[in-house]
C-alpha cells in the first residue's frame, strides 16, 4: 500500500482574523495547514472607502451586517433576540477586513473583575501571561503606538512610531487636561510606514470599509501569505 501524501496535519475553518493568526504561526512551526474559508480573497479595488458614493456603498453591499449586505457567501443571521445586530465579514481575513484597527489590551483588573468589583468571573489567565502573545501579535500586525503608557505594567515599544496626534485629538486631550484625567495616544493596527507587506498608512480613516491602500493589518495581508508561502492551502468559497 502508498502511503499518503497529500494529509494535513490541522484544519482550520474559516479563514479569518484568528484563523489567519494560526495558520502562519502552525505553518511556521512545520506543521501542514488546509483553510477551509466560505469567502474569498478581497480585491482592494473593489472597497468603497475612496469612491465618491462610499457612504451608500457602505450602508448596503458593504454593510458590516450580512443581512443588509447579502452577498453569496453571506449566511444569514437571526438576530431577532439579540440587542444588537451581528457585525462581520466573510472572506479571507474575516473582520479583520473591515475592522476600525483600534488596537486597545485588556486592563490587567479587566481579568480580575471578581476579586476587585464582584461581578462575573475572573479570568483564568493574567495580563502579565499574556503580555509575550500581545507583543509578538503587535509585531506581526504592524502596530503603531507610544510605549510607556502608565495605566499598563511596562513591556515592549509597538513596532512603528505613533501617529502625529490631529486637531480633533488635541482639542479631546487639552479637554481632558482640564478635567486632570488621564490619557495616551492609541495604539493603532495601521502602520505609520512601511512594514512588512503592509503599506503605510495614508489616513484616509475609512478603515471600516478596507483599507483601499494596502495598508491596515489585515489577516489576508499580515498572515495569510506568509502562511501560504509555508505551503499553507487556501480553500476558498468552502
Ligand atoms: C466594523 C467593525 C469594526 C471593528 N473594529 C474593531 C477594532 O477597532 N478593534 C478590535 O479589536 N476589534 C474590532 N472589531 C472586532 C474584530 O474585527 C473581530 O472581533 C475579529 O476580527 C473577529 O475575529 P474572528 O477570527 O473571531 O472572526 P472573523 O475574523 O470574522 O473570522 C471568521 C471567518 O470564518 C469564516 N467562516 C465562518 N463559518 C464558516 C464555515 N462554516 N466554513 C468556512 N468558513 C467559515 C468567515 O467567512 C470568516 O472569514 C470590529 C468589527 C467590525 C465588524
Ligand atoms: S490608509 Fe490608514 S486610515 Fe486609511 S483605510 Fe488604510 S489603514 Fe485606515
Amino acid at each position: 500500500m502508498v502511503a499518503r501524501t497529500d494529509v494535513a496535519d490541522v484544519l482550520i475553518v474559516g479563514g479569518g482574523t484568528s484563523g489567519g493568526v494560526a495558520a502562519r504561526h502552525l505553518a511556521e512551526a512545520g506543521f501542514k495547514v488546509v483553510v477551509l474559508e466560505q469567502g474569498h480573497w478581497p480585491n482592494e479595488s473593489d472597497f468603497p472607502g475612496n469612491k465618491p458614493e462610499y457612504e451608500l456603498l457602505a450602508a448596503k453591499q458593504w454593510s458590516p451586517n450580512p443581512n443588509l449586505r447579502g452577498k453569496p457567501e453571506d449566511y444569514p443571521v437571526n438576530d431577532s433576540e439579540s440587542d444588537l445586530p451581528v457585525i462581520m465579514y466573510n472572506a479571507v481575513g474575516g473582520t479583520s477586513v473591515l475592522f476600525a484597527a483600534c488596537w486597545t489590551r485588556a486592563l490587567p483588573s479587566d481579568f480580575r473583575v471578581k476579586t476587585l468589583d464582584g461581578v462575573a468571573d475572573d479570568w483564568p489567565i493574567s495580563y502579565e501571561e499574556l503580555l509575550p502573545f500581545y507583543e509578538i501579535n503587535d509585531r506581526d500586525m504592524g502596530v503603531s503606538g507610544l510605549v510607556g503608557n502608565p495605566a499598563y505594567p511596562p513591556g515592549a515599544a509597538p513596532p512603528l512610531p505613533p501617529f502625529p496626534i490631529h486637531k480633533t485629538g488635541r482639542r479631546m486631550a487639552e479637554a481632558l487636561n482640564r478635567l486632570g484625567w488621564h490619557w495616551w495616544p492609541g495604539d493603532n493596527a495601521t502602520p505609520s510606514m512601511d512594514y512588512g507587506h503592509q503599506k503605510q498608512c495614508l489616513r484616509y480613516g475609512i478603515c471600516r470599509m478596507g483599507c483601499p491602500a494596502g495598508a491596515k493589518a489585515s489577516t489576508y495581508i499580515t498572515h495569510f501569505p506568509l502562511a501560504l508561502n509555508r505551503g499553507t492551502q487556501i480553500i476558498t468559497g468552502a
